[in-house]
C-alpha cells in the first residue's frame, strides 16, 4: 500500500515540478523565438521600404519606358552585408525591371513565390526543398511602389534565413531535451521526497500491523481454553444447570465462536499485510474443495429452506492454494446463505474459460438474495464494510470475509467480482489463472 502511496507521491511531485518547469521553459523558449522571429521580420520590412524608395526612379523610368530589358544589378553594396539578401522589382504584369537574385537553388521557387504574391499578408516564410532534400527556409516581403496615386510595381526583398532557421530548430530541440531532463530530475526528486514523507507513515503502518498480528496471535490461545472450559462445563453439568444457565452458556459459546472467527479474520489479513502468508502452489481437483465445503454449510442452508448445488459439468482442475481457495468458496457460500432469504437457491458454477491469452478456472457462486446495489459493488470487498447496516444487523458477520476473499484471489494474480441487481441476486465471479 505504501508503495502505491510513494507512486502516486512520485507522480504527483513530478507532474507539479515538471509541470512548473515546462511552462517556464516554454515561456523563455517561446518568448526568446518570437523576438528573434519580431527581429527578422522588422528587418526585412525596413529593408524593402529602403530598397522601395531608392528603386523608386528606377520603376517610374520604366513605367515611362515599357519596353526597356530587365536591369541586373546586385545590392550587396547597397544593403545586404551578410550576402544572403536579394531582391525583385515586378511591374503591375509581373515584368521583371530590375533585379539582384538569390542562390541559384532558390531563384524558381522565389519566383513562382512572387509572381503568385497573395497580397493578403506582407511578411511570409516559404520553405523550399532544396536538390539534395534538405529544406531552405526563405522569409520575403512585398512593397508596392504608386505614381501620381497608380501602384505602378512592387519591390520584392528577400532573405535566405535557412541557417536561422536551422539554429531554432535547435533551440527548440535542446529546449525539449532540457525539459526531459527536468521532467526526469523532477520524478526523482520527487522519489526521494515522497521517500522521505513515506518513511514515517510506514513505520506506524508497520507497527500497526504488528499490533494486530501479534494481538491476534496473543488472544487466540486463551480464547481456544476458555471455549474448551465452557464446553466441558456444558458437558460435565449438563443436568445440573437451570434452563436459564444453559441459555447463557449457549449464548456465551456463540458470542466466543463470533470473537475466534473475528480474530481468525483478522490474523489471516495482518499475515497477508506483512506478506508472510505463503501460498502453496499444487493442482487439484475442485470438488475436493466444493464437496466438504457445500457438506458443512448444508446444516445452516437447511436451517433457512436454502437450496444449494454444484453445477461441474466436467472434472476441473485448478492451479493454486488448496487451503486457501477452500476459505475463498466457504466465504462466498457462507454469504450465499447467510443473505438469502428462507427458501432461497444458491448455486455454485466452475467451468474453464480464457482472457487475454490466458486460461481461468472460473468459480462463480451465485443467490437469489437481495442484491447489491451498483454504488457498493467495489465496497463490500473493503475492510470491515458491511452493507445496509439494517440489513445486516441481526447477520452474523464482520466485513472482513470478502476483503479475505480479495486477497486470496489477488495473492493467485486472479480476479474477483460481483454482478448483482437490487431484489434479484448476486452473483460473485472469481478467476483463478491456470499458472
Ligand atoms: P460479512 O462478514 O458482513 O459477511 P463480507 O466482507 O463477507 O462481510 O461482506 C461484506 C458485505 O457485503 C456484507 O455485510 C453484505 O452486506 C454484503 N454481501 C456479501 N455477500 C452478499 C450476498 N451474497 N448478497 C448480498 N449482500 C452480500
Amino acid at each position: 500500500m505504501t508503495a502505491k502511496l510513494r507512486k502516486n507521491l512520485t507522480t504527483l511531485y513530478a507532474t507539479v515540478f515538471g509541470g512548473f518547469l515546462f511552462i517556464f521553459s516554454i515561456i523563455v523558449g517561446a518568448g526568446g523565438l518570437l523576438s528573434i522571429y519580431n527581429e527578422r521580420v522588422e528587418e526585412i520590412q525596413l529593408l524593402a521600404r529602403q530598397v522601395a524608395r531608392e528603386q523608386r526612379g528606377v520603376v517610374i523610368y520604366h513605367y515611362k519606358q515599357p519596353n526597356l530589358p530587365p536591369e541586373e544589378r546586385p545590392i550587396q553594396d547597397d544593403y545586404d552585408i551578410t550576402g544572403q539578401v536579394f531582391y525583385y522589382i515586378l511591374d503591375t504584369n509581373n515584368q521583371l525591371i530590375k533585379v539582384d537574385q538569390p542562390v541559384p537553388v532558390l531563384r524558381e521557387a522565389v519566383l513562382a513565390e512572387i509572381t503568385n504574391w497573395n497580397p493578403g499578408k506582407i511578411t511570409r516564410f516559404t520553405s523550399i526543398t532544396l536538390p539534395n532534400g534538405s529544406i531552405a527556409t526563405v522569409l520575403l516581403t512585398a512593397r508596392p511602389i504608386s505614381y501620381e496615386g497608380n501602384v505602378i510595381g512592387a519591390v520584392y526583398v528577400g532573405r535566405d534565413v535557412t541557417a536561422y532557421s536551422r539554429v531554432l530548430v535547435r533551440i527548440v530541440m535542446i529546449l525539449i531535451l532540457v525539459d526531459l531532463l527536468f521532467i526526469l530530475l523532477a520524478a526523482l526528486l520527487g522519489h526521494l521526497l515522497a521517500g522521505r514523507v513515506i518513511t514515517p507513515i510506514e513505520e506506524s503502518i508497520e507497527k500497526q500491523k504488528r499490533f494486530v498480528a501479534d494481538a491476534s496471535h496473543e488472544l487466540r490461545a486463551p480464547l481456544t481454553v476458555l471455549l474448551t472450559s465452557i464446553e466441558a462445563i456444558e458437558m460435565d453439568e449438563e443436568n445440573k444447570l437451570s434452563a436459564f444457565s444453559k441459555e447463557v452458556i449457549t449464548d456465551v459459546k456463540e458470542e466466543f465462536y463470533r470473537i475466534k472467527r473475528l480474530i481468525t479474520q483478522l490474523l489471516a489479513l495482518a499475515r497477508a499485510d506483512a506478506d508472510n502468508a505463503t501460498l502453496t502452489r499444487e493442482s487439484f481437483s475442485f470438488d475436493l474443495i466444493a464437496t466438504p465445503v457445500l457438506q458443512v454449510l448444508r446444516t445452516p442452508a437447511e436451517y433457512k429452506k436454502i437450496d444449494i448445488s454444484l453445477i461441474m459439468p466436467e472434472p476441473i482442475e485448478i492451479t493454486g492454494d488448496m487451503e486457501r481457495i477452500h476459505q475463498l468458496l466457504y466465504i462466498l457460500v457462507d454469504n450465499g446463505i447467510k443473505y438469502t432469504p428462507f427458501g432461497g437457491v444458491v448455486t455454485v458454477k466452475v467451468d474453464k474459460t480464457s482472457a487475454g491469452g490466458v486460461k481461468y478456472a472460473r468459480i462463480i457462486v451465485e443467490d437469489n438474495g437481495p442484491g447489491i446495489s451498483p454504488e457498493f459493488q467495489e465496497r463490500i470487498f473493503e475492510r470491515f464494510f458491511r452493507l445496509d447496516k439494517a440489513r445486516s444487523r441481526n447477520i452474523d458477520g464482520s466485513g472482513l470475509g470478502l476483503s479475505i476473499a480479495k486477497w486470496i484471489v489477488d495473492a493467485h494474480r486472479g480476479k474477483i467480482y460481483v454482478k448483482s441487481t437490487l431484489g434479484k441476486g448476486s452473483q460473485f465471479v472469481v478467476l483463478i489463472p491456470d499458472y
